[in-house]
């Protein structure tokens, strides 16, 4: 036999996972690495780093690597240390206490759905603002001890980590994470066995697994299809957030939303109100629909049902943040699902399409989710009305104005958001029951009775800390990426912890206008380079991959920044993430946000810098409008002055120029002689006092409750109550009106005054209706809209008519009303159905202007 020159089979690897044990007394610090609640404690924080604060660094403060990889020596000493035991005795101690206080039902529960939850930078499954503010939802959701659950990914590559070439092209590097070293754990079976979770498409199933992410006291519960039970076409739809094509996207919405349902089926979850965090989610409602029609019930029966439980919240008014499928995609993965609902497939697509019998339209994921939720709210104010615009199209009938679109503005968590620093001072300064009760501008006027000084150390300390953190984290890359050691180093010396920082963290979208600085850069470097008072800027964020044109921004920063006349003074600091945004937002003087008006939905990361006394400069646009207070930060106004988004831009820029150069430097350095200003110390108590306490995530968590959860629970309770006995009546009592709205129609009236109509008297008006056998089920408005500044038609008013009584089927309405204002309108009567069951004119959006 001749001998081959080598000879081996493969190995069939098998996965081992090598557990380190911990020594009895440590144990518990397994379980708290395994909670997120350490996140937003920094005693707990504090606690890893005295575990090892080299190895803490090493492992990117990932605890659950940290215990992983802590020596067996240095597990012994850490037995014997006194000082270090009592601290893990006293962090598990109160770790414990807020584990163990009795979960509060009084509030209804929620099941909360979103592709991605900024909870920390361990966890790597968000990418920017939609993250952070799940994650601070849930963070709250637990301090707050409602009932609630949520579901998302996990993602084997998150979103990417960023670099920068020698020429400040952004590189996007993309991690694996491993999953065993997370903070997370397996939801397994009764038996110990995975969870799998089996959802359909087309004509196959995709298996997820399980993880759960502890969240203090809320589960998160996280799929992942990156397993060996999937198809290579199927493992990488939970590889990468906002990544890959469309039909990967529909692939990963089909995951959420059905999936997302059918993990909560498996694990026995039911809750009061499902929450579609963008449109994203939006196909949890289709999965709802499925379950009660396999229950017995018809589709619009299943409607009122699905409806009136769930709540969906938009984020941007940016068009590339909705999604849109083409009809042959959708119909691919979901052609099977109208003959579940019992409907045809042009009424199913018809739910995602503005004009539903408009075949040329894509399949909208946004519109879907307003049809099937009952509510629908924007995220500030201002937002709230730019989204009744937008979403005005899918409700005909009713203007903008008039549409159930409402709001609640974001806000950030406090503890995750507020530097140990400043959470010490509250602590020492403000009421004991400050976080219950964090809402409380009462609270917060505690601020003005904190000494000058010790607000300004405070700041100082921080802005220090963000100095040494990039003078050690960023040599290093900077030496590597930039060439010119000599440049680089005195770079790093010019940053000056005395002179005024501007910060502008973000992501890089356009609309965001990096750019805006850069107007006049010789104004710019005459303002930066002033000896007297000098001013430092500080970028820092991601552009998405796809987007050339924002990566193209970070280029200019980046060319900027190694100008000799800008260096040192305008600095881009790589990949922005949670642990960096927190040391910007609380190591600058000023956060400076400039978005085109009014595409900015809230923005978060300036209420994070009110609550470290850092201070906002911004344009009126997002949660600002509401937040600014005179005396309090800086605001560019709120309405354009040009059409022209290039004007525009130049005026923004000269506003902010002289407003560095007339008031925020002058005051900056206006100092005492205890070396600060006093001015700006006022400003910076009045910013915590009066804007802080509205901005926090309790508040936001409280508005979901007040405005949406709490009514929509009362109304499914009510509807799903004797076997859905009145959503079946709902159900029918608007089959019968579609079907006879047509016929409804006007008997008489009386004439419709048009001229002549003056002030201060009387008028009247009366119709005879035959309601085509429905009892009382219609009802009729005068409508006046009055054309305004602007060139657009609004609501002027609307005054009801009384239903004044009725033979057989013909109902007679009458209106008695006094002109208090003259101009010129145009008025029409509008009907409408009419029923207590609906929670708004939208709900059942059938209107008929009379003649
Ligand atoms: C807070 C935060 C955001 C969102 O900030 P915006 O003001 O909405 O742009 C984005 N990324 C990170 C890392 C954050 O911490």
């Amino acid at each position: 036999m001749k001998i081959k020159s080598d000879y081996a089979n493969t190995p069939q690897w098998k996965e081992l996972i090598v557990r380190s044990r911990l020594p009895e007394q440590l144990k518990c610090l397994d379980e708290l690495a395994h909670n997120m609640w350490w996140v937003w404690n920094y005693e707990a924080q504090e606690l890893w780093k005295s575990l090892d604060e080299k190895l803490f660094e090493e492992v990117k403060h990932n605890p659950v690597l940290l215990l992983e990889r802590l020596s067996y020596d240095r597990k012994e000493a850490i037995v014997k240390d006194h000082a270090i035991m009592s601290r893990v005795k006293s962090v598990y101690k109160k770790f414990r206490e807020y584990m163990d206080v009795e979960p509060d039902h009084s509030r209804p529960s929620v099941a909360y759905f979103c592709m991605e939850y900024g909870l920390s930078h361990v966890l790597k499954i968000y990418s920017g603002g939609l993250g952070m503010l799940a994650g601070d939802y849930l963070k709250e959701a637990s301090d707050s001890n409602v009932d609630m659950c949520a579901v998302g990914f996990l993602y084997r590559y998150g979103y990417f980590i960023q670099s920068l070439n020698m020429d400040g092209q952004q590189i996007a590097k993309y991690e694996a994470q491993n999953f065993e070293s997370l903070p997370i754990e397996r939801e397994n079976d009764a038996d110990g066995n995975p969870i799998v979770v089996d959802v359909p498409y087309m004509n196959y199933q995709v298996h997820a697994y399980v993880w759960r992410v502890n969240v203090g006291r809320i589960k998160l519960y996280l799929l992942d299809t990156d397993n060996e039970l999937n198809s290579e076409f199927d493992k990488p739809i939970t590889h990468s957030l906002y990544g890959g094509d469309n039909e990967n996207r529909l692939k990963q919405e089909i995951l959420l939303g059905i999936g997302g349902m059918l993990t909560l089926k498996k694990l026995g979850i039911k809750k009061d109100v499902y929450h579609c965090n963008e449109g994203h989610a939006a196909l949890c409602n289709l999965q709802r629909l499925c379950d009660y029609v396999k229950s017995g019930l018809n589709f619009n029966q299943a409607m009122e049902l699905v409806r009136a439980s769930s709540l969906y919240t938009v984020h941007t008014p940016v068009p590339a943040g909705h999604d849109y499928f083409d009809e042959s995609l959708f119909g691919k993965y979901m052609g099977g699902y109208p003959s579940m609902l019992g409907i045809t497939w042009d009424e199913f697509i018809g739910m995602g399409r503005q004009n539903p019998d408009d075949h040329s339209e894509q399949f909208c994921m946004s519109v879907f989710a307003c049809n099937t939720c009952q509510e629908v709210n924007g995220v500030s104010k201002l937002h709230g009305w730019v989204s009744q615009k937008m979403f005005s199209p899918i409700w005909r009938g009713y203007y903008p104005e008039e549409n159930h679109v409402g709001y609640v503005t974001n806000g950030v968590h406090f503890p995750t958001w507020t530097a140990p620093e400043w959470q010490k001072l509250y602590a020492k300064y403000f009421d004991k029951n400050f976080l219950n009760d964090q809402s409380n501008e009462s609270i917060w006027h505690g601020i003005y009775d904190v000494p000058d000084e010790e607000i300004w150390k405070t700041r100082m300390i921080l802005k220090k800390n963000l100095v040494d953190y990039i003078r050690k984290k960023f040599t290093e890359t900077w030496l590597k990426n930039q060439g010119d050691p000599a440049r680089v180093v005195s770079l790093l010396d010019r940053i000056n912890p005395n002179a005024l920082m501007i910060g502008f963290c973000r992501r890089f979208a356009t609309y965001k206008r990096a750019h805006l600085l850069f107007t006049d850069i010789d104004r710019l470097a005459k303002i930066v380079n002033n000896p007297e008072r000098p001013v430092q800027f500080i970028f820092s964020g991601k552009a998405h991959p796809a987007d050339g044109a924002g990566q193209g921004l970070i280029k200019r920063v980046f060319e900027i920044s190694q100008r000799p006349e800008f260096l040192g003074k305008i600095i881009f600091l790589e990949d922005y993430d949670m642990q960096l945004a927190l040391r910007l937002v609380s190591g600058v003087d000023i956060w400076m946000n400039t978005p085109t008006r009014p595409l900015e939905a809230s923005g978060t990361s300036g209420e994070k810098a009110e609550m470290n006394g850092v201070v906002n400069l911004s344009v009126l646009d997002g949660w600002w409008v509401e937040g600014y207070r005179k005396g309090a930060g800086w605001a560019l106004p709120q309405e354009r002055t040009y059409q022209n988004q290039g004007y525009q831009d130049r005026l923004d820029a000269a506003m902010i120029y002289s407003l560095l150069e007339n008031d925020i430097a002058p005051l900056y350095y206006n100092r005492n002689k205890k070396g600060y200003s006093e001015g700006w110390i006022k400003t910076i108590k009045n910013s915590i006092a009066t804007i802080a306490p509205h901005y926090t995530m309790k508040r936001q968590l409280d508005d979901y409750y007040s405005r949406f959860y709490t009514k929509q629970a009362s109304l499914f309770k009510k509807l799903s109550a004797n076997d859905n006995q009145l959503a079946k009546e709902l159900a029918q009592w608007k089959e019968t009106v579609a079907e006879r709205w047509d016929s409804i129609h006007v008997v008489s009236k009386t004439d419709f005054v048009v001229s002549g109509v003056e002030t201060g008297k009387k008028y009247s008006m009366q119709y005879v209706i035959d309601e085509q056998g429905l009892n009382d089920a219609v009802g009729l408005e005068f409508v006046s809209v009055k054309t305004d500044l602007n060139g657009e038609e609004r609501i002027f008013n609307v005054r009801e008519f009384k239903m004044v009584g009725h033979e057989g089927n013909l109902y007679t309405f009458e209106l008695e009303f006094e002109p208090d204002v003259a101009g010129s309108f145009k008025g029409c009567v509008r009907m409408f159905p009419k029923n207590e069951m609906l929670a708004h004119r939208q709900a059942f959006c059938y209107v008929k202007w009379l003649d």
